[in-house]
């Protein structure tokens, strides 16, 4: 269907590809009439041709001025204003050329008269064949040129005559009809543009929305994760403190162990969020490095035989030596939630995590004898939140963003994700990466004197975090461990309390949001410019937004995101002191 505006449109197309070459159509066609006049002018009389040659002329100049005109300014006249003039002079011109060519047939001997018929047949071809951007022009210059001469033929009473009269008057048709036919391929070849420019537009507008709309999820989900991480960590501490009372009632415990589940779904739901919203925000840039993917099956078979085997299966991963192109982290990210979702989803039997070249490239293949996924579930497991047969959302069978992550990382990195899967027999899910050359692993091993892991005991740590509840209960943590903590709310107290210290402090954390005039990144750099640029430093935030996370990369800074369990956050605070340890070896 061609919509009103599209039609107006292709009548503009139609007029502009008709003007561009119609004074060319037009000259050559004055052209060709006064050279037959040249052949013919001495076997006719003057009173013929030359009022003829001279009224053709004027057409041709009027057309040429109209043609003029049109170049100049187009939207003087409607599309069908200009058409409809193409139409008239081209009528004009066309019972010219008829009515002195009949003039002419009358005087001429039959050869003459053969050369005008042909030419006339010829000049009318060439206008269809020639002007068909336009249909009703060359129609009607066709019909108004052929029609006299023929009527002619069939008065002259001969059977030659007669013959070419039904000759010529076959003629008439036969051009309309290959000029409608040039002009319907035209006008199909124009409404196909413009349907396609429509839709061009249509599918830009539609990504503009969808781009705005997922920039606006990923800026909520950042803020209200931020705003949900602050209490949740604070919640999670305070838990954790409470467990190592002594004097809680077994009813207390039951009570607090119910209450450390609960945050620990709330915290790997708000990591689900953030690990969606980062590779959603761009704020992860993979670092491709060659590794020998042993070296991930080595660590996903500790961490998850235990798991396997305490619910009965059996975890298998097969050997291989097959080197890898692609970034660990993220790699490791899609095993890990491809193995645990192995796990969750299989009752009995065994899974298998083993590798498979192909066409150069290598296979990571997760097979389990499990529930099995129906094949119309395909596409939509990987949505966010979507989980098969579990309506009721109970938290213990998942949250529903593991394999939106798989996904995403997936497509970050390139590599394919595919799936097979029968219900109640099974499932595999398979990850192509690139193979890399044997060579090319670069050793992360430092050579020289190994630092061992830095005891936490004794150190003396500052910490930076203007929400009361977190400085008490990091404080109270880190004091815990055995560490010497001095708390403070911003950079300038910070210095003000370290300066009146006699030992000098050993590491710095700090929150990110501090205040509207320095944030945490800036507060590090200020405790760093006094206390030395090589102090080892922390970024313990709940800002997620892809900003934080590219100013503590420039920064170099390592970042641990609230919640944080209170291992996670000694991990991150040895890591630190160990990475300060190892530039001290270095140097
Ligand atoms: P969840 O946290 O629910 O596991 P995922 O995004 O990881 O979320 O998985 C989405 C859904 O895909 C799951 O709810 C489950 O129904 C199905 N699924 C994923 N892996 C498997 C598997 N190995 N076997 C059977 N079903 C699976």
């Amino acid at each position: 269907m061609i919509t009103p505006n599209e039609h107006k449109a292709i009548e503009a197309e139609q007029v502009k590809a008709y003007f561009n070459d119609a004074n060319y159509l037009n000259l050559s066609g004055f052209a060709v009439f006064a050279l037959l006049v040249v052949v013919v002018h001495e076997e006719t009389p003057n009173w013929i041709w030359a009022p003829a040659l001279a009224v053709l002329f004027l057409i041709t100049l009027y057309r040429a001025y109209l043609i003029w005109q049109y170049h100049r300014a187009p939207e003087r006249r409607t599309s069908t204003q200009w058409s409809n003039s193409q139409a008239l002079t081209g009528g004009s011109a066309g019972v010219c050329w008829g009515l002195a060519n009949t003039a002419m047939l009358a005087h001429l001997p039959v050869k003459y008269q053969l050369f005008v018929l042909t030419v006339s047949g010829v000049v009318a071809a060439a206008s269809a064949s020639e002007g068909f951007s336009l249909a009703q022009p060359p129609r009607v210059f066709t019909i108004a040129s052929l029609t006299p001469p023929a009527i002619f033929l069939f008065t002259v009473g001969n059977q030659l005559h007669t013959v070419l009269g039904v000759m010529l008057l076959l003629l008439i048709p036969i051009t309309i009809a290959l000029g409608n036919k040039k002009n319907l391929i035209f006008t199909e070849v124009l409404r196909l543009r413009f349907h396609n420019e429509f839709l061009v537009t249509e599918l830009s507008r539609q990504h503009e929305l969808l781009e705005a709309a997922s920039k606006s999820k990923s800026r909520f989900l950042a803020a209200a994760s931020h705003d949900l991480r602050q209490p949740l960590a604070a919640l999670i501490l305070f838990l954790e403190q409470l467990e190592l009372e002594q004097q809680l009632s077994p009813k207390g415990r039951g009570v607090l162990a119910h209450a450390l589940l609960s945050t620990s779904s709330l915290s790997s739901l708000l990591d689900g969020l953030l690990d969606i919203s980062r590779l959603d925000g761009h704020a992860i840039k993979p670092k491709i490095r060659p590794f020998p993917i042993q070296k991930l099956f080595d660590e996903l078979e500790e961490e998850f035989c235990p798991l396997a085997s305490n619910k009965g299966l059996r975890l298998r991963f097969a050997p291989c030596s097959s080197i890898v192109e692609s970034d660990i982290i993220l790699a490791e990210q899609i095993l890990r939630n491809l193995i645990s979702n192995a796990i969750r989803y299989t009752h009995s039997g065994r899974i298998l995590v083993g590798c498979r070249h192909r066409y150069g490239m290598l296979s990571i293949e997760v097979h389990d004898t499990g529930i099995g996924i129906a094949e119309d579930q395909f596409p939509k497991i990987f949505d966010e939140f979507y989980q098969v047969d579990n309506s009721e959302r109970d938290r213990q069978q998942g949250l529903g963003l593991g394999l939106s992550i798989v996904d995403r990382a997936a497509r970050l990195l390139g590599h394919s994700v595919t799936l097979t899967s029968q219900l109640g027999k099974g499932s595999a899910f398979i990850v192509t990466l690139p193979l890399a050359n044997p060579g090319e692993v670069v050793e992360q091993a430092v050579t020289g004197v190994a630092p061992e892991a830095p005891e936490l005991a004794g150190r003396l740590i500052a910490f930076i975090e203007n929400e009361g509840n977190i400085r008490v209960g990091i404080s109270d943590l880190l004091q815990s461990w055995g560490c010497r903590v001095v708390v403070a709310d911003s950079a300038a107290t910070m210095l003000e309390q370290l300066e009146a210290m006699d030992d000098a402090v050993e590491m710095v954390i700090s929150d990110f949001g501090l205040s509207r005039s320095i944030n945490g990144v800036e507060a590090i750099a200020v405790i760093r410019r006094r206390w030395g640029e090589r102090l080892p430093a922390l970024l313990f935030t709940g800002d997620i937004s892809k900003e934080t996370y590219m100013l503590a990369r420039d920064a170099d800074l390592p970042i641990l995101y609230k919640p944080a369990k209170a291992e996670a956050l000694r991990e991150a605070i040895t890591t630190a002191l160990e990475s300060g340890k190892l530039q001290e070896v270095r140097e």
